[in-house]
């Protein structure tokens, strides 16, 4: 039976620690299966009241985690790997009927995922601190990485699993206890996940899902004993909680939105680009930071590219991401109003209209579907191409150079993603130099970096100045202590009151 044929809507409520919450929701929202438009569960949006009581438990919790050694640490690590691992495609049908995407889409995000659980995993290496003997005569110099104490995250709709797993694995392994707020889009994937925390033998109450809106979100901003955030989500609301949490004390990293943009210079490979196009502008509809929303053809080639383009996307099915679907719906019918919004705004403003995936959307059933849509000939003072539209519409603008294309990437207020297509290399070397933007990609769609290096972006596509996993994932969620030791030797001493100096 596929997800999407459940009728009845369940409760989703909190993680505390190990249980869930038992207490009366004051409010509650919904979620919706958006293949069908049917309600599957009712969540409870948390009160600040609620949010400092979980606070409160991952505290206590913490107090005895920080001091749980390293060999411990890692064999949860490594259990909760295992389990992810056999549990994908139970969390992977969750995701599919909350969020929309395919299937196998999901099973992709969850092992992406993964790869942040296994970097975790090096942890004794990774906190390795450093030690420099004899600094001064008789003097040792060294330093620990220690943790913050409760670390909070705030996570978006678009990726269910794996924005929460770019955070929880190495907070919890650097010895930090997590309260995680999901988006309430799609909430059950991070329940799941903590039940697999549970299994894997992290203590009650180091690993706490409060779920809600603004309420819970302002809640852990204001909350003192939550140390740190990490934040991923849209631009406004990134700013918002980075400007909120740093008032308040707080280290915050706020990973906002995006338009990514493709160049495709006349040397290209003009099938791998429209290959390329076509993935990274319609997988997951658009719903990725990473998609590419527009792409910079050059005059020259830009009649065989868009046609190369529109042959490839008229072969997309859309449908049920349980189904033989290449790519699903959109999460809400708010966001599905919105984007076709987008649409009759590029058509008013006089942009060439290749492809209307308006057509057709309506004979697939109740939910939030749009099919896959291609406009050519934008200009950038058009609202689809100023603005995030986070939808399977891909943009098509027409540049005379590389030097034109460059330009507009860097005038773009966001800077997370962008590709150039290209085999001379000494292009595409000068547009990695060049181009003002945090992922860069070579002759490959979706430049997402591996666990180990960092993910973010520049500019309104990250607030803050440090990056989500990888090394900078490590030092977010640690603080330095610098340690200057002498063991006395009996003849050495004396006072002195002048500032050190070494010899
Ligand atoms: P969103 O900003 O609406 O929500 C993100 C989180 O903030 C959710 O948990 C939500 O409950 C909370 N929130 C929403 N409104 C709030 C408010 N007024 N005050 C406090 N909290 C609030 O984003 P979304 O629609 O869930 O996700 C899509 C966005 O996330 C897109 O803009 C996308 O580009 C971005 N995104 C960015 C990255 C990245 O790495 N830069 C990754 C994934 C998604």
């Amino acid at each position: 039976m596929s997800v999407s044929a459940r009728t009845a809507p369940g409760r989703i409520t909190h993680r505390v620690g190990h249980s869930s919450w038992e207490g009366e929701a004051t409010r509650t929202s919904e979620v919706f299966n958006p293949a069908t438009g049917e309600v599957t569960g009712v969540l409870d949006l948390a009160s600040a009241e609620v949010v400092d009581a979980v606070v409160t438990r991952a505290q206590t919790a913490w107090q005895d985690w920080r001091h749980v050694s390293l060999a411990k640490r890692v064999r949860v690590l490594f259990a909760f790997r295992q389990l992810l691992e056999e549990r994908t495609d139970e969390i992977a049908r969750v995701i599919t009927a909350e969020h929309g995407k395919t299937h196998d889409d999901a099973m992709a995000e969850i092992s992406r995922g993964q790869e942040v659980v296994e970097f975790a995993c090096g942890i004794p290496q990774l906190l390795k601190g450093g030690f420099s003997e004899n600094v001064s005569t008789g003097v040792d110099a060294y330093s620990i990485l220690q943790p913050l104490g409760v670390v909070g995250v705030i996570s978006p709709f678009n990726f269910p699993a794996m924005v929460p797993l770019w955070f929880v694995p190495i907070a919890v392994a650097t010895g930090n206890a997590v309260v995680i707020k999901p988006s309430e889009k799609d909430p059950t994937a991070v329940n799941l996940i903590a039940d697999l925390w549970r299994e894997a033998g992290l203590p009650d109450g180091v690993m706490n899902v409060v779920h809600g809106d603004k309420e819970a979100v302002d809640a852990l901003l204001d909350h003192p004993d939550v140390k740190a955030i990490s934040f991923v989500g849209s631009t406004p609301i990134a700013r918002y909680v980075y400007e909120r949490g740093v008032a308040a004390g707080k280290r915050v990293q706020a990973l906002g939105g995006a338009k990514n943009h493709m160049l495709v210079l006349p040397d290209a490979d003009l099938d791998l680009a429209a290959d390329a196009a076509v993935s990274a502008g319609y997988g997951a509809a658009g719903e990725r930071c990473m998609a590419i929303s527009v792409v910079l053809a050059t005059e020259s080639v830009a009649d065989e590219l868009v046609a190369k383009i529109a042959e490839r996307t008229r072969t997309l099915r859309t449908g049920d991401g349980m189904g033989e679907s290449d790519m699903g719906p959109l999460v809400t019918r708010a966001h599905l109003d919105k984007v076709t919004g987008y649409v009759e705004e590029g058509v008013a403003a006089g942009a060439e209209l290749v492809i209307d995936g308006r057509e057709g959307a309506g004979d697939l059933g109740g939910g939030f579907f749009l099919k896959p849509t291609l406009f050519d000939r934008v200009t950038p003072q058009m609202s689809i191409y100023t603005d995030e539209i986070f939808g399977p519409v891909l943009s098509v603008v027409r540049v005379g150079s590389y030097d034109e294309g460059l330009q507009l990437i860097n005038d773009n207020p966001y800077g997370n993603g962008t590709t150039i297509f290209t085999n001379d290399g000494g292009a595409a070397r000068r547009f990695q130099h060049e181009v003002e933007v945090g992922m860069v990609g070579i002759n490959v769609p979706i430049p997402t970096p591996m666990a180990y290096y960092s993910f973010g972006g520049w500019k309104n596509s990250l607030f803050g100045d440090t990056h989500a996993h990888g090394i900078e994932g490590v030092h977010f969620f640690t603080r330095t202590k610098a340690v200057t030791q002498r063991w006395l030797d009996p003849s050495h001493g004396g006072l002195n009151l002048g500032f050190p100096q070494n010899d």
